[in-house]
This record gives C-alpha cells, sequence and structure tokens, in this order.
C-alpha cells in the first residue's frame, strides 16, 4: 500500500499497514528527502517539489508512483487528496484500491451546499444560510438575519476562505477576499453565507460504513478549543452532551451516512448551541483526531479503513471507555497569534507513561519548514475519567520538551490547566478570550535556559538536569558557564 501523505499521519498509516502484513511505500516531496516517514516504510519514491501543489496534491505522480512499486492500493491519509473525487477516480481506473470513500461520497460529502440540501432532506437541521453568495444576496440575508454573518468556502476544509462579517460595510471587501482564498485552495470559488452563531460548540460525530450500506458510529468528539477555526484540544466524549441530546446528534450522524450511501470511514460534524444543534459539514476521510475515538472504543481506525476497503462488513463494538484527549502541538507562535514558525529540531523529549500516546515524526536533527501544515505533534491522554485524562494530558504537556523551533505546548498546557477547561465550560470562542490574559515568558524563558544549556553542555540536557542545575556546582554545570539563572524555588 502507498500511503499518499507527510508527516505524523503517514507514519501512524504505515505502521498499521505493516501489522496488517502489508508492504509500505511512502512518497515524499524534495523537501522532505530526509523525513521520517520516507525511511519508515519499505520503500520510497519521490515525487516532486517541495511545493504541496506539484507533489503531495500530484495525483499522477503518486499513481505512477504506486504503480511502479507494485502497490495495489492508495491511502490518501487526511488533508491532501484525501477528499477528492478526481483523485480517487483516478486511482480506482489504475486498477488501485482507494482507502477511504468512493468518488460519487466524495463529491456529494465535498460540496458543503449540496451536504446542507441532504441534511434539510433527512431532517437533520442546518445553521440559517443560502446556497450562494453575491452581494446583494448577502445584503439581504444580512437584513434578515442580522450581523455578523459567515461567509464560507463550498468546497472548504481546515478554516480556509471563511470569514466572519460583523459590519455591512465590510461585506464586499470580505466576500471578494473569500473567493479569492478559496480559489487559491481548492481552485473552486463558490462561496454560502451562513448565520454567524457568537458561542456555539463544535462536536462530531465518527462514522463508518460498509458496502453492504451498513452504518455504525463511535461516539462524538468535542472540538470547540480552536484558533482560526481548526482544532487545536479535542476530547471524547463531548462534556456538553446530555445523553438524550447525544443521541439525537448520533441518529441525526447515521441518517446523514446512511443517505448518501457511506463507505469507510468519516465525520460527521456539528454546531451545538445550549440543547440545539446544526449540521456543519461531512469530512470525508480520517480525522486529525481519530486517536480518541480509538483510546476510546479500543479499535484502530486505519486498520478498520484497511477492511472496509477489502470489503469487509461492519459490526458493532463494545462500548465505550473512559475519557481521551487529544493535544496538537503546532510549530507556531501563540504569542503572535499562532504565526507559522520553523527551525530546526535540536532538543527533544516525548512524554510517555500510562494512558499516554503520542502521534509524532518529530525527530533530533530535522528541519520544520513552512511549506506544509506546522503540525508537529498530537499528545494523546487517556483516563477512566476526564479529571484523570486531564491531569495525564498536563502531565504529557509537562513532559515534552522541544527547542529550535516554536511550538504551542506552553499555550496548550496553560488552556489545559484552566479553570473553565477543568470544568468543561467552553465554547468555539475560548481560546481568543484566553490568548490576551496568557503570559508565556516563564515557559520561553525555560526553553531558552535548555537551549542555552544545551550548547554549553555540547549535548542533549533534560528538563530535570536543567532544573538540578542551579545547585550543581561542577565546573560543567552549564549555570556555571553561563551565569546561571533558575526557574521557581531558590535552593
Ligand atoms: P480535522 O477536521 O481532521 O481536525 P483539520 O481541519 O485540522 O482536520 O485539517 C487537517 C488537515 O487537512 C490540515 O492539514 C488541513 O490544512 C487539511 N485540510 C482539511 N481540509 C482540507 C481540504 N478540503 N483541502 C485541503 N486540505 C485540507
Ligand atoms: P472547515 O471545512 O474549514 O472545517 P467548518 O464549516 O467545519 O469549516 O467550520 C469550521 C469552524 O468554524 C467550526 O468548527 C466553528 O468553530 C466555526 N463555524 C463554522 N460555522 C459557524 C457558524 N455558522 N457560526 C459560528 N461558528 C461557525
Ligand atoms: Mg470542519
Amino acid at each position: 500500500m502507498l500511503v499518499a501523505n507527510r508527516g505524523e499521519i503517514a507514519l501512524r498509516i504505515i505502521r498499521t499497514a505493516r501489522a496488517s502484513g502489508l508492504r509500505t511505500v511512502a512518497v515524499y516531496s524534495e523537501a522532505d528527502a530526509a523525513m521520517p516517514h520516507a525511511a519508515a516504510a519499505d520503500e520510497a519514491r519521490p515525487i516532486g517539489p517541495a511545493e504541496a501543489l506539484h507533489s503531495y496534491l500530484n495525483g499522477p505522480a503518486i499513481i505512477e508512483a504506486a504503480l511502479a512499486s507494485g502497490a495495489d492500493a492508495i491511502h490518501p491519509g487526511y488533508g491532501f487528496l484525501s477528499e477528492s473525487a478526481q483523485f480517487a477516480a483516478a486511482v480506482t481506473k489504475a486498477g488501485l484500491t482507494f482507502v477511504g470513500p468512493p468518488p460519487e461520497v466524495l463529491s456529494a460529502a465535498g460540496d458543503k451546499v449540496g451536504a446542507r440540501r441532504l441534511a434539510q432532506r433527512v431532517g437533520v437541521p442546518v445553521v440559517p444560510g443560502t446556497e450562494t453568495a453575491d452581494l446583494a444576496t448577502a445584503r439581504s440575508f444580512a437584513a434578515l438575519n442580522g450581523y455578523p454573518i459567515m461567509i464560507k468556502a463550498a468546497a472548504g476544509g481546515g478554516g480556509r476562505g471563511i470569514r466572519v462579517v460583523s459590519d455591512e460595510s465590510e461585506l464586499g471587501a470580505a466576500l471578494d477576499a473569500a473567493a479569492r482564498e478559496a480559489q487559491a485552495a481548492f481552485k473552486d470559488g463558490r462561496l454560502f453565507l451562513e448565520k454567524y452563531l457568537p458561542a456555539p460548540r463544535h462536536v462530531e460525530v465518527q462514522v463508518l460504513g460498509d458496502a453492504r450500506g451498513r452504518v455504525i458510529t463511535l461516539g462524538e468528539r468535542e472540538c470547540s478549543m480552536q484558533r482560526r477555526h481548526q482544532k487545536i484540544i479535542e476530547e471524547s466524549p463531548s462534556p456538553a452532551l446530555t445523553p438524550a441530546l447525544r443521541a439525537r446528534m448520533v441518529e441525526a450522524a447515521a441518517a446523514l451516512a446512511s443517505a448518501v450511501g457511506y463507505r469507510n470511514a468519516g465525520t460527521v460534524e456539528f454546531l451545538v448551541d445550549g440543547e440545539g444543534f446544526y449540521f456543519l459539514e461531512i469530512n470525508a476521510r480520517l480525522q486529525v483526531e481519530h486517536p480518541i475515538t480509538e483510546l476510546r472504543f479500543d479499535c484502530d481506525l486505519v486498520a478498520m479503513q484497511l477492511g472496509l476497503a477489502a470489503g469487509e462488513s461492519l459490526s458493532e463494538l463494545p462500548p465505550p471507555r473512559g475519557h481521551a484527549i487529544e493535544c496538537r502541538i503546532y510549530a507556531e507562535d501563540a504569542s503572535k497569534d499562532f504565526r507559522p514558525a520553523a527551525g530546526p529540531v535540536l532538543h527533544l523529549q516525548l512524554p510517555g507513561g500510562p494512558g499516554i500516546r503520542v502521534d509524532t515524526f518529530l525527530t533530533p536533527g530535522i528541519e520544520i519548514g513552512t511549506h506544509y501544515d506546522g503540525l508537529l505533534a498530537k499528545l494523546i491522554a487517556w483516563g477512566s475519567d476526564r479529571e484523570q485524562a486531564r491531569r495525564r494530558a498536563l502531565g504529557a504537556l509537562d513532559e515534552f520538551m522541544l527547542t529550535g523551533v516554536l511550538h504551542t505546548a506552553s499555550f496548550l498546557r496553560a488552556v489545559v490547566a484552566s479553570e473553565p477547561f477543568a470544568r468543561g465550560q467552553f465554547s468555539t470562542r475560548f481560546v481568543s478570550e484566553f490568548l490576551p490574559q496568557w503570559r508565556p515568558a516563564e515557559e520561553s524563558i525555560k526553553a531558552a535556559a535548555l537551549l542555552a544549556a544545551r550548547v554549553a553542555h555540547g549535548r542533549p540536557v533534560s528538563a530535570s538536569a536543567a532544573d538540578r542545575g542551579a545547585a550543581d556546582r561542577r565546573p560543567r554545570s552549564p549555570w556555571e558557564a553561563l551565569g546561571a539563572f533558575r526557574l521557581g524555588n531558590r535552593s
């Protein structure tokens, strides 16, 4: 099987493929020749230059690599070509198995306007909205529903093409900008409008469908912790749902999946507002946050995808156990509005211990660039209840150490430690409201101290060694060499 992706998701898929007895083929761009995913597969093939458009989005080059290596299946991962009906059709036409839904399902799910129409047809509520978005339509929609309104790309994903407009004077410029962004990102500039809900929660349901038309659901994921309309912390189950609301949402997700003839793994996303919920979109692929579902249901969703692609039938899984939380660490500067960051991986320490899973491609020596999505690592914590999972997540974020490239672990730690998160009471607004109160200084100093210590020592220094440094009077102590300072108590 060829894995048409990079980063943590390529490694994660290669691992399951290998455990399932498959030989694996990786593909890599010129920027990624030294990346771990290329080394992890049985075979690796170059597919083009760094720009994703000419490599990871280059369908013909990927299919050619698959045929040349004798692969008989392609797993697209998430992002890139994973939801491209055209790519899935080309893969099938080349005599290969596409590990995902068939092209018809990808087309139906990928068009948000069409998916909204389908939801309405099967009786699933949608946010009040339109099917097009020219200036006149937008003006009359706003006159009817009031501002703010949300502009969205019909082909959108990953938070791109979205604009919130709170005043008529911004409308024209926002429509132009959104259309340009959508055209550039998705080669499809079609827009539509939705009423903007001020403080909803994002809750989604995992679905799986087999070739015989059976659909099962694997619980929900709470994904309200977002920046730029993209998730950074997810958990399962959602602390916001009553059993009655959960049952209604699961039923709605299953009805929609059945109505599109869903096959393989996918996600139905909703906004929750009080006791009401609204359909958002169908993501016809494996989701970044799938590990929290795996930990609760003790399953391997990639293995299930492989089974479904091979024509196997679904059966119900045993009920879920406990609670799981995922923290996504990005190469970004949280203190500068999550601006993308780049740099080498110098010192790295990954967490471990009971209930902790780390999905990452980080390894010392590699260079993090800005060509691709900045996701560096996912720290996933399982606990028998929410508080145990939360404490384990805090411990994992404390243990996580990475110098050389700015990242968001200390911001995530502050969020997970915050009172609203501990209580489970937050909406999609939380991150933007919390960010201005956050003080990154102490964490940055700690990271700088570790880097300085590493330079002085000429080798990696662990966080605990750095903390002991102040009391350490040996001549080689980095604290001696640098005019030591220490965070926390003096000893
Ligand atoms: P999830 O909903 O699984 O958490 P995200 O929205 O965070 O997914 O996106 C996961 C990855 O896929 C990111 O790299 C994002 O930029 C990319 N992505 C999502 N949707 C699309 C799309 N329609 N086209 C291209 N890339 C996408
Ligand atoms: P994408 O395809 O980029 O993931 P979504 O439609 O799933 O786009 O929306 C992404 C995020 O934007 C949601 O998780 C939510 O936080 C926010 N959002 C989307 N629609 C609305 C809305 N009508 N009102 C308020 N927030 C919204
Ligand atoms: Mg979405």
